[in-house]
């Protein structure tokens, strides 16, 4: 399959999966993760109508930002050293992985007086030790505290799913997360919107939606993979 076809049949598999709990199909967006994939395959899929590029390394990704323009939106996927923070900003309109306050900090350092960086606080759901991310438990308090840094913008929460045969068996996982999000945008913080929900990859974008991601992250069945 191209690019486009594999493109349309997730937009298809949105509309379904969307339909099927009553959600509104238009408040996903679909994350291309480009990580493994060359310049020209990331410039066929903007070509195709993909809004959002989504890379895990700072210096593969600004290759790619120096070829393709300003074409997209940027969305840094995999876990940041603080050190690799001016990298992101001025480059990057996303983070999906603010998993410590160091990294707070270091956000709100580098960022320009006045403008905000929209971030995703990642929460590892799952409890597996591999995974990076905040514990449920903790993740209040930890959003209350990042007011301090008000560079930082909580727009919502972020996990991995673990990797399962059945992707029906991330579902938990998910929906926990929804839970989390829900407490948390219920506060009205000002800081922290906290109405986004970033989850689903290439195998449990469908359940993902089910449970109400707003932004799926998906490499290997758009774009290819490893
Ligand atoms: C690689 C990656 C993805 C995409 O994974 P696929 O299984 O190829 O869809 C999504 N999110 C994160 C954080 C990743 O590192």
């Amino acid at each position: 399959m191209t690019i486009e076809e594999k493109f349309a049949t997730i937009k298809a598999d949105i509309v379904a999966s969307c339909k099927k709990v009553g959600r509104d199909p238009d408040r996903v967006h679909l994350v291309a993760v480009t990580k493994y994939v060359s310049i020209e395959t990331a410039r066929e899929a903007l070509d195709c109508g993909v809004d959002h590029i989504g890379e895990n390394r700072v210096d593969s990704a600004v290759e790619k930002m120096e070829a393709l323009g300003d074409r997209g939106s940027w969305h840094f996927i995999g876990s940041l050293q603080s050190r690799k923070v001016k990298g992101v900003v001025g480059r990057f309109h996303y983070l999906h992985s603010l998993d410590r306050m160091s990294l707070a900090k270091e956000l709100h350092k580098r960022m320009p007086e006045g403008e905000t960086m929209n971030c995703f606080v990642q929460v590892n759901v799952s409890g597996e030790e591999s995974k990076s991310g905040l514990a449920p438990r903790d993740v209040q308090a930890f959003i209350k505290e990042v007011r301090s840094y008000p560079a930082v913008r909580v727009i919502g929460l972020m996990t991995m799913a673990p990797f399962v045969n059945d992707p029906e068996e991330t579902r938990p996982s998910f929906r926990k997360l929804r839970e989390l999000r829900d407490e948390i945008a219920a506060q009205q913080l000002e800081h922290a919107p906290c109405t986004e929900l970033s989850m689903g990859m290439s195998n449990d974008y469908r359940i993902a939606l089910e449970e109400g991601a707003t932004f799926i992250r998906v490499g290997s069945a758009l774009v290819g993979g490893e």
